[in-house]
């Protein structure tokens, strides 16, 4: 195997030939990006189905289909992104001009998760590309079959000096954090985020941190229960529940509780039928180890809904608990599986102390027809990007910033953010060289009081 250190020389070559500078050229290499992926669109359906068993609407809207909206768009506006920003210039530094102008950071690195395997790994990369940079791609080993193909895409479209993959578990990664990049870019879970951060500040480098965590569902009894039901169903066991956005835990007003259910149950039958088991529509949980861990959450709880499961095909029924109480791992850990506990309030200040008695989420949702409320969660919770009346389609909108707060993330990335995630923001003042205007040099003596004319 080509050492780690060779491949980032390689990198590093590449990258001071100035060829990524080229807009033209990045275009380019989106452009046969997407035409690999094309090209290979059932190889990457029939890897992300082996790995979770995931059905061709899940896999094209949530990974193929999201990457081509993401590569359209970074062509459509890169013209734009990377233009210098002009700025105004104060009066005491005319007659000048000033600007920001991106420029790309240099090698920078990409880790990836498995629960959304081809999407996370490459949608970084598109913004990485976009903004001019040379990038390592490590998959995650879990999700070994698509970690392959992603191998596979990017060897075809790219020269490897340019973008090279990197395959392997902690070994490898660890082996990866050991040198020096220009920004580590990370979508996983908090413990291994603190590794990453840890490694980076070995060598000064700038992390995006992409994590997850509990992300709450507060819903009152002004919405239409029947829509929130569905739309609530259908984000929390979208791909089995390992979504990093899911809504983990609901907090509902008590008397719509019994109404909610009712729909949330009927809902499970209408999109997955009597048994999901049988539904080509519902995933798989990634691993054994997984699914043991989501069995864990069970112990000790009431099933209102679901719990069926068959470890050997690692199916896990849609399922919906009784919240236990909050010592309970479910209370706790994020459940990133098709589990949903279910919790009661009568005064929305209760959800409110409830949800920041937790580190702040990755998402949040909020379903009401009433503004008050609306904006009392809305204004009054901080997470990192959510939905009223709706649930993960926040994410879908490459005009918003998709990112953590807190314990769910630092920095930000879709559209145009991904851009800038990748690129150092150059401020540039280009000032005339006539007239010289002498009030800034020494002796100062006399000047101070026309500088204090400016500046005030
Ligand atoms: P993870 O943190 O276990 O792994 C992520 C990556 O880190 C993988 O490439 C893995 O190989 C590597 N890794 C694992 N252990 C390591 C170690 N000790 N040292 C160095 N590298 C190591 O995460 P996961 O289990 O793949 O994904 C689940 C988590 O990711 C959940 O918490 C979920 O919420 C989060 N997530 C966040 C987003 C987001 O966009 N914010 C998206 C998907 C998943």
């Amino acid at each position: 195997m080509i050492e780690i250190s060779e491949i980032l020389r390689g990198h590093r070559e590449f990258f001071a030939t100035a060829t990524t500078r080229d807009l033209d050229w990045r275009r380019q290499q989106l452009r046969a990006l997407k035409a690999v992926i094309k090209a290979k669109e059932a190889k990457i359906m029939a890897a992300l189905h082996a790995d979770l068993g995931k059905g061709d609407f899940e896999a094209y809207t949530s990974e193929i289909g999201f990457l081509y909206e993401e590569i359209s768009h970074a062509i459509r506006e890169l013209d734009e992104w990377a233009a210098p920003r002009h700025v105004p210039t104060p009066i005491f530094l005319a007659p000048a001009r000033s600007y920001v102008r991106p420029e790309p950071l240099g090698v920078v690195l990409v880790m990836a998760p498995w629960n959304y395997p081809f999407q996370l790994a490459l949608a970084p990369l598109v913004a990485a590309i976009a903004a001019g940079n040379c990038v390592v791609v490590k998959p995650s080993e879990i999700s070994a079959k698509t970690a392959d193909v992603v191998a596979e895409v990017i060897r075809e479209a790219f020269t490897p000096s340019f973008v090279s993959v990197v395959l392997g578990g902690v070994e490898a990664s660890t082996e990866l954090l050991k040198q020096r990049f220009d920004h580590i870019f990370f979508t996983g879970g908090a413990a291994v985020g603190r590794v990453v951060l840890r490694a980076a500040a070995e060598h000064l480098t700038p992390v995006t941190l992409e994590l997850g965590g509990k992300s709450p569902c507060v819903v009152d009894a002004t919405t239409d229960l029947k829509v929130a039901a569905r739309r609530i169903v259908w984000g929390k066991f979208f791909n089995a529940g390992q979504t990093c956005v899911a809504p983990d835990y609901l907090l509902v007003e008590a008397r719509a509780a019994e109404a909610l259910v009712r729909h949330m149950r009927a809902a499970v039958r209408d999109f997955f039928g009597e048994d999901p088991s049988a539904s080509p529509d519902y995933g798989r949980i990634i691993n054994d180890r997984h699914f043991a861990r989501l069995e864990g959450f069970l112990d000790n709880t009431k099933i209102l809904h679901g719990g069926e499961r068959k470890r050997d095909s690692l199916y896990f029924a849609p399922t919906l608990i009784d919240a236990p109480d909050n010592k309970s791992p479910a209370m706790l850990e994020e459940i990133f599986g098709p589990i949903l506990p279910i919790k009661t309030w009568t005064h929305a200040a209760e959800a409110k102390a409830e949800i920041e008695s937790r580190s702040r989420p990755l998402a949040f949702y909020c379903f009401t027809r009433d503004d008050d409320m609306r904006d009392f969660f809305m204004e009054g919770i901080s997470f990192g990007g959510g939905c009223i009346n709706n649930t993960l389609v926040h994410l879908a909108n490459p005009h918003l910033p998709f990112g953590g707060v807190g314990e769910s993330g630092m920095g930000r990335y879709h559209g145009r953010d991904g851009f800038m995630a990748f690129s150092h923001q150059k401020s540039i003042v280009d000032s005339a060289l006539r007239p010289d205007i002498p009030l800034k040099y020494p002796p100062y003596k006399g000047r101070l009081k026309w500088i204090r004319a400016f500046v005030r």
